[in-house]
């Protein structure tokens, strides 16, 4: 098979699809592979790392595009690729159809296969190609949100551990998978005090045998956030409802309630965000104000540390890349029920039910 990997477009994206590591397996396997040039430089991997792991460098997308039985990327394929995506190829990125009806008609109109990584499942109920970059967004999170809070940036100027005498940053997650939790072991580390609100007593009980004493964790009932949102410095949204938009658990009449200058991390953003004035921003321009509450809203968190997350993402892909190269899509699928399930897309055809739900397109 041909494998193609096009440059990230999508701004202040600077994570590549396939690492020379990737293409080095894929080659081992007997698959010709063809990377854009520069491609990887925003991840620190230079084209001559391609050429030595056996790959082709080629000029354009268009070129990757025409010839590439499967196209490797790592964002959603933004309206320029879209065009370029013809009848039977393979393509296997983060997709996010969910909130996004415009991307949804052009897979469908384009007759492509879509495998989105983010419905991929694995045999414990988790998504293993939305974890990596999960830890990396949930790590980050009060990083960002640390940086919000500082006075210059529009925060209410508290300090996240405090320091002797002066008590530590009041840190609420909402959400504790794979996010939330990574999120709040860092806040914690940090010298936060942390709460992580979840909805399901399992998860609570995980966190609270392996993580109590770290953070204190809540049941996450509407009356309860709203206890702590009078309270917080920083809210961390971290919910997911897989394939579906993100319920907005915090609506703006509550701002008035909340501290001024306390700040919103939306990590939910990528599935339309779980704070009802959250809208999607980019690292170039990543925080804003509504009614004196800042809001870091960055669909693309993990971009901003391109490198740990191109390689924990690629570790992540790799096999099911493999065995997507190696049998073919329908052959892949039909073995490994967990990769079928990333299929989202199959000539014109929308197969994913719960995207089909949100977007009311039949299924
Ligand atoms: P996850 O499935 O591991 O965890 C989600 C948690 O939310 C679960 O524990 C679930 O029980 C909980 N939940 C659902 N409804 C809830 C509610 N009403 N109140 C409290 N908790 C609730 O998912 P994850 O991997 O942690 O991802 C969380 C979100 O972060 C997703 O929307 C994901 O797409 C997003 N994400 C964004 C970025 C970014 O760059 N912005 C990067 C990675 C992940």
């Amino acid at each position: 098979m041909k494998i193609g990997c096009p440059t990230e477009i999508k701004p202040q994206e600077f994570r590549v699809g396939l690492t020379p590591n990737a293409a080095r397996e894929a080659v081992e396997n007997g698959h010709e592979v063809i990377v854009q040039a520069g491609a990887g430089i925003g991840a620190g991997f230079s084209d001559d790392d391609y050429i030595a792991a056996g790959a082709a460098i080629i000029d354009t997308a268009e070129e990757i595009f025409a010839s590439a039985d499967m196209i490797v990327k790592v964002k959603e394929p933004q309206a320029v690729e879209r065009k370029m995506l013809r009848e039977g190829q393979l393509l296997f990125t983060y997709l996010h159809l969910a909130p996004d009806p415009e991307q949804t008609k052009d897979l469908l109109a384009s007759g492509c296969t879509a495998i989105a990584y983010e419905t991929v499942t694995d045999r414990n109920g988790g998504l293993p190609l939305l974890a990596p970059m999960s830890e990396v967004a949930g790590r980050l999170a009060p990083q960002v949100g640390a940086y919000t809070l500082q006075k210059a940036n529009g925060g209410r100027g508290v300090l996240m551990g405090g320091v002797p005498g002066v008590g530590p940053a009041k840190v609420v997650v909402i959400g504790g998978g794979v996010v939330g939790t990574h999120a709040a072991r860092i806040a914690a580390g940090m010298g936060a005090d942390v709460t992580v609100l979840d909805r399901s007593l399992p998860r609570l009980r995980y966190l609270d045998d392996v993580f109590g004493g770290t953070f204190n964790t809540g049941y996450s009932s509407a009356g309860l956030l709203a206890e702590h949102l009078t309270e917080a410095d920083m809210v961390i949204g971290a919910v997911l409802i897989p394939g579906a938009e993100a319920p907005k658990l915090v609506r703006r009449e509550q701002f008035a309630t909340m501290k001024p200058g306390a700040v919103l991390v939306d990590v939910a953003i990528d599935q339309g965000g779980c704070f009802e004035t959250s809208r999607a921003t980019t690292h170039a321009d990543p925080i804003y104000e509504v009614d004196g509450i800042m809001h870091y809203c960055v669909a693309n968190m993990p971009g901003a540390v391109a490198r740990t997350s191109t390689i924990a993402l690629g570790n992540a892909t790799m096999p099911f890349m493999l065995a997507l190269a190696n049998k073919g899509w329908k052959k892949a699928c039909a073995d490994d029920p967990h990769l079928l399930e990333g299929l989202n897309v199959h000539a014109g055809q929308l197969t994913y039910y719960a995207v089909g739900k949100a977007l009311g397109i039949d299924v």
